[in-house]
């Protein structure tokens, strides 16, 4: 058993360069692949969802992501030209939607951090899927700069927005997020994305049992009759920068029924296969979904393993393919694209990569022992997003 009482181990490693990549070359070699947007890995799970983060830096410091012991004044984040440019990453998401892709969520670190996101918005807006349909592009974002930028957001072809935000108590929030950033700020950010038409808006709550389990009622009462779809989240443990410990993870069963005690709720089907979260409907008084009470969402990564229809592929800042969120190593598509592979080759790259994949993490998970899954060395989430 861990021990509740013992203190925070925060280990002092830089995730980034925890094992070298795999070069994506080397697949090259193996036999021609094409792309018929059918793809399937060894699991017999499609490929249709491309996180990609567009940069590693953040102006928060959410203790669960990039804690300030770590993510200090010192840290040395990756240089411009580690970066991929827009067009690299609009050239390798191409490839990705040709295997079948249908959604992309831009991520980071703080993505409105990256100068003229809305040109690279632009040009994968242009991108059509194999059945020849628009992509669905949405941005995660902390919600810091979209008073500013939704506007212009919405013009180069952004959809919908995921906003984090952990709380409605300012002093609350301010402590989460770290470098006392007023709630008030975020919330208005949340009103021009809605004035903008970047909807159906979800927000992302993380629960940390005992830091804002608090904040589950007001936050729930606030976004009910919205529109907008409050989602929240198990404390993962993602990264080894955050020192995660399972009893600071309260499970979503416990936010369903706490909710349910008082705005009363019926479990909903999911909308789509690979669904992360788990739909709630607000019930009306005879106990069937009221819509216009709208929906709430739990992400029970930690609780309730998902993995098995799990369609995510995720590209790091720097253009290394994560197939999992737990994933200790990347394959290296940067150089792939530096080096002027032809379209097929990086198209039988990606396609024998993902056919290969057979990561399952969380459903391993509750078969680990507490500490060797608090001790895995794996990727940070501010470098291949959420
Ligand atoms: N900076 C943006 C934001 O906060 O929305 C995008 C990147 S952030 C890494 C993406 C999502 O991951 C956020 O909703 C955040 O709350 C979530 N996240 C980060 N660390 C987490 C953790 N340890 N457990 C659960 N969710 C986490
Ligand atoms: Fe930044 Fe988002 Fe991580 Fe918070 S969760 S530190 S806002 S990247
Ligand atoms: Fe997908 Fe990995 Fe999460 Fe499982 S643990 S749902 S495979 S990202």
């Amino acid at each position: 058993m861990t021990d509740p009482t013992a203190p925070r181990v925060v280990p002092l490693i830089d995730q980034r360069s925890i094992s070298l990549p795999t070069p994506a070359a080397a697949f090259l070699a193996a036999s021609r692949l094409g792309a018929n947007g059918l793809i399937t890995d060894s699991l017999q799970r499609p490929l249709r969802d491309l996180r990609i983060s567009v940069t590693d830096r953040c102006n928060f410091r959410c203790n669960y992501c990039m804690p300030k012991e770590i993510f200090d004044k010192d840290y040395k984040y990756l240089p411009h030209n580690a970066l991929l440019s827009f067009e690299e990453i609009t050239r390798i998401a191409k490839v990705f939607v040709a295997h079948g892709v249908q959604k992309i969520r831009l991520t980071g670190g703080e993505p409105l951090l990256r100068k003229g996101l809305e040109h690279l918005i632009e040009q994968l807006a242009v991108l059509r899927t194999v059945e020849g349909l628009p992509l669905d592009i949405t941005l995660t974002t902390n919600g810091s700069l979209l008073a500013r930028k939704a506007r212009d957001l919405k013009a180069a072809g952004l959809q919908r927005v995921t906003v984090s935000l952990d709380g409605l108590d300012d002093a609350v929030f301010r402590s989460m997020n770290d470098v006392d950033f007023p709630v008030a700020d975020v919330l208005a950010g949340i009103d021009a994305a809605q004035s903008a038409g970047l909807g159906p808006i979800k927000i992302n709550m993380v629960v940390k049992r005992g830091t804002n389990e608090h904040e589950i009622l007001p936050m729930a009462r606030r976004f009910q009759g919205t529109g907008i779809v409050l989602r929240f989240i198990e404390y993962m443990d993602v990264g080894a920068t955050n020192g995660w410990r399972m009893n600071e993870v309260l499970p979503s069963r416990d936010v369903v029924q706490l909710i349910h005690s008082e705005l009363p709720l019926v479990q909903l089907d999911p909308s789509s296969p690979g669904e992360t979260a788990e739909r709630w409907g607000y019930a009306d008084a005879s106990g069937q979904h009221d819509k216009t009470l709208g929906e709430i969402g739990v992400i029970s990564s930690v609780t309730q393993a998902f993995c098995g229809d799990c369609n995510r592929a995720r590209l790091s800042t720097e253009g290394q393919l994560y197939l999992c969120l737990f994933a200790s190593k990347g394959y290296d598509l940067r150089t792939l694209v530096r080096q002027d592979a032809a379209d097929h080759d990086l198209i039988s790259a990606i396609g024998h990569i993902w056919a290969g994949r057979t990561d399952r993490y969380s459903e391993l998970r509750s078969a680990m022992a507490p500490d060797a899954s608090t001790g895995g060395r794996r990727v940070e989430m501010s470098y291949i997003g959420g």
